[in-house]
């Protein structure tokens, strides 16, 4: 099987507040034929079975892996759910297809429980862009504020704040905090942090990382795109550019994306977020025409393909490799662990508690 391998950049912040540009890589398989996925497809759910073990795969990850994630009884979901399921569900292997941020995440909720990756080295611009060392300094350069770190950050910056959020809670958590009269560090998104800025007008100093596929989508090219499509619905995620959300008509996490194309009345949208999504939403909207947001995209990169290229890194064979093998198994330093637990289980029970 032979795999190729992408150079990306990203931006990565210091401690004392300068941005630079660093560079990364992806390692993605090769497509499969519809023969070789079925034989995976069906090696895995014996797997997944034999072992007593559930696929907890985000929405951005190849459409089997989702597919395969509903069949056996695991779940598709955006970082909450995922979260909240693998934490609740009785299996004592978990088996995430998603990015390592998410991976861990399901380790620190259920430390007893084997947590395992298709591919351990699937990152995330924001977790790259935001690394422990400089964001503790930057955090004891400001210890007024209230550290409100997104569900995109390794574990040990998790275990630095005082909150994780998720794009589905932020809004309300931030909020939440700013009606108590705090200030907040917001880390990595610098989007998303300026977005949450301008809808609760909190004092948030933000760190200024970004998605490297949400960041591609273009204002001009999508307003654009409107006039050919009067009467689509934009639906955007919150990563996206600023210009690029005051043209939406839904700003929102995966799943209220999806929520939104199932109950709104319209019958064409235009969706910016990466396009693993469509997947699901063609299944749980299937008259409905969906249209991918323009990105900067002319220069064929992956990273204006709208598809996240550590995402793409999930593969059938990783998750039989992980079952056979136990391979890709996730690791977290205990005493990280813990704390980054804190802020993880305060936003679970904030989520939980809205919800009564
Ligand atoms: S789509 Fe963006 S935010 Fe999501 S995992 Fe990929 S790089 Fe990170």
């Amino acid at each position: 099987m032979t795999l190729s391998t992408l150079e990306l950049d990203y931006d990565r912040q210091t401690a004392e507040g300068a941005t630079c540009t660093a560079r990364a890589w992806a390692r993605v398989p090769p497509p499969l034929s519809r023969p070789e996925r079925e034989v995976l497809m069906q090696r895995c759910a014996e797997l997944l079975r034999a072992q007593g073990a559930a696929l907890v795969a985000h929405y951005y990850v190849d459409g089997d892996l989702q597919d395969l994630a509903l069949a056996t009884g695991g779940c598709v979901a955006d970082s909450l759910e995922m979260a909240r399921f693998g934490r609740d569900h009785a299996a004592r292997t978990l088996i995430v297809a998603g990015v390592r941020f998410m991976g861990e995440t399901a380790k620190i909720l259920s430390p007893d429980k084997t947590v395992l990756m298709p591919d351990l080295d699937a990152t995330c611009s924001l977790d790259l862009g935001c690394p422990a060392g400089d964001f503790a300094a930057f955090c004891d350069a400001h210890p007024d504020r209230q550290v409100v770190v997104y569900a995109n950050t390794s574990a040990a910056v998790k275990a630095r704040a005082d909150w994780m959020v998720t794009s589905a809670c932020a809004l309300d958590i931030v909020g939440h905090l700013h009606a108590q009269g705090q200030k907040i560090l917001w880390a990595p998104d610098r989007h998303l942090g300026q977005y949450i800025q301008r809808q609760t007008g909190a004092d948030m100093l933000l760190w200024q990382g970004a998605c490297i596929v949400h960041d591609e989508f273009r204002g001009l090219e999508l307003e654009l795109l409107k006039e050919r499509h009067p009467r689509a619905r934009v639906l955007v995620h919150p990563e996206s550019p600023e210009a690029v959300v005051r043209l939406a008509d839904v700003v929102g996490s995966t799943s209220q994306l999806l929520r939104d194309v199932q109950t709104s009345a319209a019958d064409t949208f235009i969706v910016a977020t990466d396009n693993g999504i469509l997947h699901r939403m063609r299944q749980l909207a299937p008259g409905k025409t969906l249209i991918e947001a323009p990105t900067a995209g002319n220069g064929a990169t992956c990273k204006s393909c709208a598809h996240c290229p550590w995402m793409a890194m999930n593969a059938l064979q990783g998750v039989v490799a992980g079952l056979e093998q136990r391979t890709g198994e996730i690791q977290v330093d205990e005493a990280i662990r813990a704390r980054a637990q804190g802020g993880i289980t305060k936003m679970l029970d904030f989520v939980a508690q809205r919800a009564r």
